[in-house]
């Protein structure tokens, strides 16, 4: 078995060679590394770096408590914030985001490196087991929480923290959401996701319930009447079809399915992939699938774009990376069918494209590439049944700027709801602010004043 071997095969590189390659994508700080690094920093007045942060982390003051050597102090100001500081130090696309606002960049065009000092302080912390926060007293309040993703678990944390007691169902076998069956393996290695979980969870007052489906075991409805506020952060479990002949063959396959099993195995090798993979799609989704299959052992992976390089969801970073791992990506292509032999992948037809007036166009040319493998990676949506009386728009939930649906009770936040920027720092920060929310309405009915944690 090699990466030449035809077919979609388990086991193409032996057990060392993937181990390192998914092993953690940037290592972590060591304590001198971190003190050079926050040296770096300006500590500026009107820090640029925190507007970018979608949970308005205090970064200058965090970056100056590592300096002075309280990595534990920096935690908690990173977790005042954004309870999943930890992952999102590792997942963030910081390039884009904070250290994008970086005024270093200015004169040296290198940022101050906020994500990997991020992670140091919050894995001190975690490795510790220091919990910064306590319940408040009872306050007899009953959330229904639905979705144990990013958003979720923010919520019922802030939740936690003012005294209500929360109730978490998830659909799946394993709380985390993304963070535990979507983010690229070497992002978050070592079981990380389930090691954040109990982290949140140690403060008490939240229950997970597992392999319970809205829409199926219960309804909004019920939720409504059973629980003092719901809070939906459902995600976007739905994937969208590339309608094209062939979509049906043996070898297709939804990219986000594959990440999740790929995420769920423990050594990697039994995890099957084609010799010659083609990824559709431009997003992150993408990148990630197509990187994680070079690593498997795929020979060939060639990501298709229908638009240009600078139209890409993917940043920047994220398409240098897959480069660098042997993907090529190719643009201004759009799949036309999919190629079958003996019921199988055996190749793309694809449509050359080109922008005319201000409309995307097929230009009449067409190629094919080879496969035995093609990853559907061009996005996803909300699926589920029971949304009863939610107003939608665009396939997503309308909310307004504390998280309010149309719904009186419930909110939302995250990916689910329309306006999100699909990343777990956005899901943390709405979850977080809704809590905030549902924290004055519940107080404000009953007579006090909000609860303060
Ligand atoms: C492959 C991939 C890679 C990504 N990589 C990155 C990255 O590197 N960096 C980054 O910032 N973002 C990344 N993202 C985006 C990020 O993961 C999401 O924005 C984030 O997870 C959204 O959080 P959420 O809580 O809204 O939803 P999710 O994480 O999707 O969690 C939703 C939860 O709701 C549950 N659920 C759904 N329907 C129901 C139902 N009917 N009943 C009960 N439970 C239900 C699901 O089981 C799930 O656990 C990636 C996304 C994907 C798909
Ligand atoms: S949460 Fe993300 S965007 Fe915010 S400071 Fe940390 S790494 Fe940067």
């Amino acid at each position: 078995m090699s990466d030449l071997t035809p077919g979609i095969r388990p086991g193409r590189l032996d057990q060392p060679v993937l181990d390192a390659n998914f092993s953690d994508l940037h290592p972590a700080f060591d304590r001198h590394e971190a003190l050079v690094a926050s040296d770096r920093c300006y500590f500026c007045h009107d820090a640029p770096c925190m507007t970018a942060c979608p949970t308005a982390i205090d970064i200058p003051l965090f970056i100056r408590q590592i300096s002075t050597g309280n990595a534990v102090g920096a935690a908690k100001t990173i977790f005042d914030q954004n309870i999943l500081g930890g992952m999102c130090a590792r997942v963030c696309p910081t390039e884009t985001l904070c250290e994008q606002a970086c005024v270093r960049n200015t004169a040296e065009e290198k940022p101050v490196e906020i994500g990997r000092l991020q992670r140091y302080a919050t894995d001190v912390a975690m490795a510790t087991g220091k919990q910064f926060y306590k319940r408040a007293t009872p306050t007899g309040k009953r959330v229904a929480v639905i979705g144990a993703g990013p958003a979720g678990l923010a919520c019922a944390h802030r939740l936690a923290m003012k005294g209500h007691d929360v109730v978490i169902y998830d659909a799946r076998e394993k709380a985390g959401g993304l963070n535990e069956y979507g983010i690229a393996a070497y992002k978050a290695p070592n079981d990380f996701a389930q090691r954040e979980l109990n982290y949140i969870l140690a403060i008490g007052g939240i229950t997970v319930e597992n392999g319970k489906v809205l829409g199926r075991d219960f309804s909004l409805d019920e939720l409504k009447q059973r629980y003092d506020a719901v809070f939906l952060g459902i995600g976007l479990a739905g994937v969208n079809g590339l309608n094209v002949p062939g979509e049906d063959l043996e070898g297709v396959e939804d990219a986000v399915d594959f990440i999740g099993r790929l995420r769920q195995s423990k050594t990697k090798a039994d995890i099957p992939v084609g010799r010659r993979v083609v990824v559709i799609g431009g997003g992150m989704t993408a990148i990630d699938v197509a990187v994680q299959a070079k690593l498997l052992g795929a020979e060939e992976v060639t990501i298709c774009y229908r638009r240009g390089k600078e139209h890409m969801n993917a940043s920047e970073f994220e398409q240098d990376l897959a480069a660098s791992r042997g993907v090529t990506i190719r643009h201004w292509l759009a799949p036309k069918s999919i190629i079958g032999k003996d019921g199988k992948v055996a190749g793309i037809e694809v449509d050359y494209t080109t922008i005319r007036g201000d409309k995307l166009v097929t230009t009449g040319e067409t190629g094919v590439i080879a496969a035995d493998q093609i990853f559907k990676a061009i996005g996803q949506k909300l699926e589920v049944p029971a949304l009863e009386g939610l107003r939608l728009e665009g396939g997503r939930i309308v909310v307004d700027e504390e998280g309010r649906t149309s719904l009186e009770g419930v909110w939302a936040g995250g990916d689910c709801v329309l306006g999100g920027e699909d990343l777990t720092v956005s899901a943390v920060a709405n979850g977080r602010d809704a809590a905030e929310s549902i924290n004055r309405q519940l107080m404000a009915a009953s007579g006090r004043a909000a609860a303060v944690a």
